[in-house]
């Protein structure tokens, strides 16, 4: 089968082309796994982090990828609850041990035994993956598998954000930083939390555009002061002074909740300008956001089929994939980035203009 993988650990500034494309044999589902044809596997910022070693995989080479849809085509003797021709999903979330302390009181992404689908084991930049048949999701019909792929990581993990921040309705919501995470969260919001005004910062006008253009009510750089000030934040950017400037919009009591697994180290530094009563005294908060739970996934599928939410979507062919990657590293985004597998597309995505297809519903 075809398979991008990784490796070694690269830096995007010196090597562009970090996922080199190789023929490997099909993967032979266990007793409790599932053989998975892969269809559409979404781009995550975290396979950046992977790549440049802030979360490195324990081994190499490791085909990347944590939100593939595809079909059942083999399952282990075990199975009972998949069969061959359903359409399943697969999540960064890839085992728990079901046993420790976090795992029986819900909180299987706090496991120390927590193993990562595409780092810890091989994952969705390829025409086919196995996985534990309890670590898959059915997709609600209403999505096609190129809207599927990114509510798997970037919409379940948004999900999960969301709920940390403990907004309630006509709350005001900050989002620093506005991906493939971002843009789910505002559309997310604006069912559930109607009377919510969302305020956004973001490093791009166009990404500040895309904002207002699904109803932001205000966007701005990330050292803009909004008018009003924020019960919660979101950040989802990879550098340290979008959290410090949240810090400063936040009001009494407010809290920032952090969805990044690692942070980059070029801006580290301006933490030494946190100021402890400009920043974090009147019971601010801080919370980061680690992995995500199968709870998540299902119950934002469930969420998201409801709403019905649904991403925009930019293609690229599985060949592809350094391009999407390097798009995302220059922060060259527009909702979620997906690898169409399996399909013949032209080089650089569907519309040679832009480099990429554009799928807005
Ligand atoms: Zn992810
Ligand atoms: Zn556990």
């Amino acid at each position: 089968m075809q398979a991008m993988i990784l490796e070694r650990l690269s830096f995007f500034d010196r090597v562009k082309s970090p996922l080199k494309l190789v023929d490997i044999p099909i993967p032979k589902p266990r007793r409790d796994e599932i053989l998975v044809k892969v269809s559409v596997c979404a781009v995550c910022h975290t396979e950046l982090d992977e790549i440049e070693g802030r979360t490195p995989p324990p081994s190499f080479p490791v085909v990347p990828g944590h939100q593939a849809v595809g079909q059942v085509v083999e399952t282990g003797p075990d199975v009972h609850d998949h069969s061959p021709g359903d359409r399943v999903g697969v999540a960064w979330i890839y085992s728990a041990c079901g046993r420790c302390e976090h795992c029986i009181e819900g909180n299987e992404n706090l496991c120390r035994q927590f193993k990562a689908t595409g780092r810890d084991v091989n994952g969705g930049y390829a025409e086919y993956i196995v996985v534990r048949h309890d670590f898959a999701y059915a997709i609600p019909d209403v999505f096609t598998d190129q809207e599927a792929a990114p509510m798997l990581c970037a919409g379940a993990i948004g999900f999960r954000s969301l709920r940390l921040a403990g907004i309630t309705d006509g709350n005001n919501l900050g989002l620093t930083g506005f991906g493939a995470s971002g843009h789910l969260v505002l559309k997310m919001v604006q069912h559930q939390y109607p009377g919510t005004r969302v305020f956004v910062f973001a490093r791009a006008e166009h990404e500040r555009a895309f904002a207002r253009g699904l109803g932001a009510v205000w966007a701005g750089d990330t050292e803009e002061t909004p008018p009003e000030t924020l019960h919660s934040v979101i950040d989802t950017t990879p550098a340290w002074r979008p959290m410090l400037e949240a810090l400063n919009s936040l009001r009494p009591g407010g809290r920032l909740v952090v969805n990044a697994i690692r942070k980059e180290d070029h801006d580290k530094a301006c933490l030494s300008e946190l100021n402890y009563p400009q920043h974090l005294w009147m019971e601010k908060e801080i919370k980061s956001v680690a992995n995500v739970t199968r709870a998540d996934v299902r119950e934002f599928l469930e969420l998201a089929a409801r709403i019905p939410l649904k991403p925009v979507i930019e293609e690229f062919a599985l060949t592809d994939a350094n391009t999407a990657l390097c798009e995302l590293k220059a922060r060259k985004i527009r909702g979620a980035k997906v690898l169409q597998i399996g399909k013949k597309i032209r080089s650089g995505g569907l519309d040679t203009a832009t480099g990429s297809a554009e799928t807005s519903r």
